[in-house]
């Protein structure tokens, strides 16, 4: 041997020593939360899915996914991706596509027509779900998967609840929100359509069901007192949606006003554009930054040729014009009339100033108590009636798809405990999502995001076509590819090759390693270098 000695050691021949009685700390593998995960309202496990689909394995992540949300091809239309904005990748340079690939594996599904896996055994219990939304749909979907017999009663001819009835078809085609309810009646859900419920009690003891959730949403459009001439046509958001949501015309006229600044005052413009006006002007009394409405929705109505007039309200609405009073913010950035006015053209007014929950039904429930007009529930979504739950736009929440599809979620599993005479399961103790600091970004090459393809804005007013495109399968594969596995183990052989004690073994399968601790003296080399946070320094017991 005529090489210093630390260099000159064979392959393994470090195993000749048995180091690991130095050690004051072991690595062990952990799976963090990701931050994406933690943002999810559906409660999606995003990097689990992500890192199926990063080897090409589209029906496993497709299959990942759908555990937790039954409408992926929905979902990467219409969500609004609060995953996306927790992403750490946005601190590399910009976060994962998360949502074009869940869109991706959505429509790869519809057109492989993979199915959903079949449900447990039967349990003999039958659940009411009242309302065929995206809340009444994941409860359905999850109970049915565990075994129960659910039927979904609405009061509409068709499944889907606002998701059918007010997003509009440029933004979600009927066809793929069809297939993916299609597959919840294939499961065995059973749907009674134009079926008001009334009496929830009534309707519970009649069909013999042993639990029921309100999924009833919010219905009702809110009203605001205009001085309007008889003359005037003043509509609300949701009738003009949902006429055309029904394949419906109505004629809008040339200057079309809405009023609101909510993503449905943006479906609303941007319909009246598609209906023929070739002025349609939001008003929205405060400012641009104090706006609920999604940013890309706004982005999309301004391409579309909505004007918006912020901080304006409505004083009275005349004949083919409106006058607006103008706004301005006071110290606590709330908006005060100033006493000067302007007019506007506007053949019609369009309200979009938000939803409230029909009451009628609650009221036959005893014990159900309705606070600032939604249905009070406790953590396990139940209502003050044993055996009754509720979830979605009609209990306190963020309104969405994502938040009702969440609720749903949780509803079931509170309801299968229920129906078991189980206590509801723990809420998990929160743990802290990956923070970026918790990665070796070094060891990932720069990947700028993939873009979706959209329709030409000049071309948009004319159809009612789809706006935004898919990615094709090279461009999903290489956007799933950029997700850095936050606190997830993704298997890249780092810690086998930094460990200077040959103490990493390799294994098959999900748990991609073991740590021999007959070698391992817990330098924390491997921890320090894995580049997702995996592995975390453990002290010890003495
Ligand atoms: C125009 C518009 C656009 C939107 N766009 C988006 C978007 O892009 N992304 C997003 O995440 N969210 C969006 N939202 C919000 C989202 O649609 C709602 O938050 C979500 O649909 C609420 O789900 P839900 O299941 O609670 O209720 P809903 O979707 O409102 O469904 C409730 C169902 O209950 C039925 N029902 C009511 N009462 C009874 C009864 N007594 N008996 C039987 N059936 C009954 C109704 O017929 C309906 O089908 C939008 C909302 C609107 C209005
Ligand atoms: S449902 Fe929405 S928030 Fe959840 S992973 Fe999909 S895009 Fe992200
Ligand atoms: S990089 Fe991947 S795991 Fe981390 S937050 Fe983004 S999508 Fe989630």
């Amino acid at each position: 041997m005529n090489k210093p000695f630390a260099i000159t050691l064979d392959v393994r021949s470090s195993l000749a020593n048995h180091t690991g009685m130095w050690r004051s700390e072991r690595p062990v593998y952990t799976a963090g939360l990701p931050p994406c995960q933690h943002a999810c309202p559906a409660g999606e496990h995003v990097q689990a899915w992500l890192y199926a689909a990063e080897d090409g394995s589209y029906e496993s992540a497709w299959r990942r996914l759908v555990q937790d949300n039954p409408f992926p091809a929905v979902m990467g239309r219409v969500c609004y991706h609060p995953c996306e904005t927790a992403c750490n990748r946005a601190e590399l340079d910009s976060a994962v596509g998360i949502n074009s690939v869940e869109r991706f594996l959505g429509d790869r599904a519809i057109d492989a027509g993979w199915r959903l896996p079949d449900a447990a055994p039967a349990t003999g219990r039958r659940v009411l779900v009242v309302g065929a939304g995206p809340c009444g749909l994941s409860a359905a979907y999850q109970l049915r998967r565990l075994g129960h017999e659910v039927h979904v009663h609405d009061a509409g001819e068709e499944p889907g609840g606002m998701m059918r009835h007010g997003i509009p078809t440029f933004r979600l085609p009927r066809d793929v929100l069809d297939i993916e309810i299609a597959r919840l009646a294939d499961l065995g859900v059973t749907f009674c359509m134009n079926s008001k419920v009334t009496d929830l009690r009534e309707t519970m003891r009649a069909g013999g069901f042993d639990a029921a959730l309100i999924a009833i949403g919010a219905q009702l459009s809110r009203r605001a007192y205009l001085p309007a001439g008889q003359a005037s046509r003043v509509l609300d958001a949701l009738s003009v949606l949902g006429s055309v949501a029904d394949g419906e015309r109505p004629g809008l006229g040339r200057a079309v006003v809405v009023y609101g600044g909510g993503n449905t005052a943006m479906d609303a413009a941007r319909t009246a554009r598609r209906l023929g006006a070739d002025d349609a002007v939001v008003v929205y009394r405060r400012t641009q930054a104090q706006m609920p409405a999604d940013r890309q929705e706004l982005d999309e109505a301004l391409a579309e040729g909505v004007r918006i007039k912020w901080l304006r309200t409505i004083a009275a609405v005349g004949e083919g014009s409106l006058t607006l009073e103008k706004m301005t913010l006071d110290e606590a950035g709330l908006p005060q009339p100033t006493g000067e006015f302007e007019e506007l053209a506007g053949d019609a007014v369009v309200l979009a100033l938000g939803q409230d929950v029909d009451r009628s039904l609650l009221d036959t429930v005893p014990g159900l108590r309705v606070v600032d007009g939604v249905i009070e529930v406790d953590e396990a979504m139940m209502t003050g009636s044993p055996g009754v739950f509720a979830g979605g736009d009609a209990v306190p929440t963020d309104r969405s798809v994502t938040h009702s599809i969440g609720h749903g979620r949780r509803a079931a599993v509170a309801i299968d405990s229920w129906l078991r005479r189980q206590d509801p399961p723990a809420q998990r103790q929160e743990r802290d999502p990956v923070p970026y600091s918790g990665l070796n970004t070094w060891y990932y090459s720069d990947a700028p995001r993939s873009v979706r393809p959209r329709l030409e804005a000049a071309r948009r007013t004319d159809t009612f076509g789809e706006v935004v495109g898919g990615l094709d399968e090279d461009t999903a594969l290489f956007e799933a590819r950029r997700c850095l596995s936050c606190g997830n183990c993704f298997g890249c052989d780092n810690c086998l090759g930094v460990c200077p004690d040959n103490a990493v073994i390799k294994l098959d399968g999900a748990n991609h390693y073991a740590i021999d601790l007959d070698y391992c003296k817990g330098c924390g080399l491997c921890a320090a270098e894995c580049p997702c946070g995996a592995i975390e320094m453990v002290p010890e017991e003495s």
